[in-house]
């Protein structure tokens, strides 16, 4: 899994609740753990080889900060619009993407950055608690947080620029990844979509779902700070899995909406960030060609979490084995493009039809596994 699963209705509906003030957290608390418990089962029944929490207790892949974090509040896109000087080109741009102003909220900050909490150490405590596999967490990548954390208007009173609130947010990722390690996190991965927004959207929009209405300077530039802000967050983590994932948005079904190019003017970027893998999005059109990447894992996204079609299991092992040509097999991971509900509120598929793609993989794996040469016989990739 790259991270997320849809969420169950009522478990939706007791975050309302709580939210409201009409139910107690820790009713709450054991709704989610059922609802993990549900997930963990799926994935272990299908195959898989590492097992994620489906975010089942996140909003979305990177919000759920807001309430870990002090100086960090939820603003709607609604208050966002009401910030913003060109109210009539942001609309637009929300129309385009087919992103509803009312559906998400991005956390903002207002304050001085400080964990109040661990961000994802409980999710990793319990699944650790509940399976033997390998267990991967997913983060929102220090890029993308000081981008959607950075509204100008009402965070410059705190952080003079981006660098200084990016300053903040890599010591709590920096102390975050050393709870995951001691706690016995198998693979970290930092999510940082928005690097698409950079490269495929040639200056025509200011925003990627609704991160970033911070002035973005020259595309290189940014990606400079990208790799700087991940190299600084992941240094002196030698002995932990960690990733980067990279998709052109996960909020619509409409793949005309989503971003379009290949990794081309990613690689070089990617390729020196000092992450043992990159989790990339390729069963979609919209990725491009396969391109290699010196040095780096890959988790290779395999199946289109958006699509109601299931990909076959023979499909999947020829794709495969075409990416073998490039990658060896004990550095090649199966996984699909994204997850199966970034937001919670929009899942991308249902959990039926999220679970037949889990196996459809799981199947492609078996067979390749049968009739394809690792370098290292000891040790089957996962
Ligand atoms: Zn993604």
């Amino acid at each position: 899994m790259v991270g997320s699963w849809p969420r169950p209705p009522e478990l939706l509906g007791a975050q309302r609740a709580v939210a409201a003030g009409r139910m107690d957290a820790a009713a709450l608390e054991r709704m989610e753990d059922e609802a993990v418990l549900e997930v963990l089962r799926i994935q272990e029944e299908a195959g898989l080889d590492i097992v994620t929490d489906g975010e089942q207790r996140r909003d979305n892949f990177y919000s759920f900060v807001a309430s870990k974090l002090s100086g960090v509040r939820m603003m709607t896109l609604a208050e966002m619009l009401d910030l913003v000087e060109d109210k009539a080109g942001f609309e637009e741009i929300l129309r385009t993407l087919d992103v509803p102003a009312y559906s998400i909220s991005n956390p903002t900050c207002v304050g001085p950055i400080e964990r109040s909490q661990p961000l994802a150490v409980r999710e990793l405590d319990f699944l650790r608690r509940h399976t033997d596999r390998p267990v991967k967490i997913t983060l929102p990548g220090p890029y993308l947080l000081t981008r959607s954390m950075f509204v100008q208007e009402v965070t410059r009173d705190v952080y003079p620029t981006k660098e200084a609130l990016a300053d903040d947010i890599v010591r709590v990722l920096r102390d975050e990844l050393g709870e995951l390690a001691r706690a016995g996190a198998d693979f970290v991965q930092l999510d940082e979509p928005v690097l698409t927004e950079l490269v495929f959207t040639q200056g025509r929009t200011r925003t990627f779902m609704c991160a970033a209405l911070a002035a973005r300077k020259d595309p290189a530039e940014e990606l400079e700070l990208a790799v700087d802000l991940v190299n600084r967050v992941v240094e002196g983590f030698d002995d932990l899995r960690t990733g980067v994932h990279v998709c052109r948005g996960n909020w619509s079904k409409k793949e005309e909406t989503l971003l379009d190019g290949g990794y081309d003017p990613l690689q070089p970027y990617l390729e020196r960030m000092r992450v043992r893998q990159l989790v990339l999005e390729y069963a979609t059109e919209r990725a491009g060609d396969l391109i290699p990447f010196e040095g780096k894992e890959l988790g290779l996204g395999v199946v289109n979490p958006r699509t109601d079609t299931v990909e076959t299991a023979h499909a999947i092992a020829d794709t495969v084995r075409r990416a073998l040509s490039m990658v060896p097999a004990d550095r090649l991971f199966l996984n699909p493009d994204c997850g199966f509900g970034t937001f919670s509120r929009r899942p991308v598929n249902s959990t039926d039809g999220a679970r037949r793609k889990l196996e459809a993989i799981v199947e492609a794996a078996r067979a390749l596994r049968e009739d394809v040469e690792f370098a290292d016989p000891g040790s089957a990739p996962a």
